[in-house]
């Protein structure tokens, strides 16, 4: 989605509203993550006093294979975020600024950008996963695989 910020920036209480859905083909799949709802974005953008915030309602389920077992398993996350829009820095140099180009934001940019930041480097399908028997591979969640394979 992308929007106009032409009016935004030039009158103060102007808003625009959103309240979409990013589909999971513009997200990829991440470090092997995947998104099979895409992800739900809600939000404004307006101008207070001059300022121009953009804010967003973030919310995805995330599928992923366990890092430490392999099981496929999916888990919820959301966040929420503010940011302020600028036609250029003056000198401010924070990632709580986003400057546009023609007074035109490409929404689902600044979106995915912070969504790459909340998935973690690690997901386990629970905390205490006993993960696989490293000699015969077998899914110690599922019980003691009885190989032997620590004696040796
Ligand atoms: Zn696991
Ligand atoms: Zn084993």
């Amino acid at each position: 989605m992308v929007l106009n910020l032409k009016h935004l920036y030039d009158i103060v209480g102007e808003e625009i509203p959103f309240d979409y859905v990013i589909p999971s083909d513009l997200l990829g799949s991440p470090s092997g993550r995947r998104f099979p709802d895409g992800a739900g974005v809600k939000g404004r953008a307006y101008n207070r006093a001059g300022v121009v915030f953009l804010d967003t309602d973030t919310a995805f389920v995330l599928e992923t294979e366990c890092d430490r077992c392999l099981k496929t398993f999916t888990k919820e996350f959301s966040f929420a975020s503010q940011r302020i829009l600028v036609r250029s820095l003056n000198g401010e140099d924070s990632d709580d600024y986003i400057v546009t180009e023609n007074d035109v934001l490409d929404l689902d940019d600044a979106v995915i950008s912070e969504i790459l930041l909340q998935i973690p480097a690690k997901m386990l399908c629970s905390d205490d996963c006993r993960g696989l028997c490293p000699h015969c591979g077998a899914d110690l969640n599922l019980g003691s695989c009885g190989c032997g394979g620590e004696e040796q």
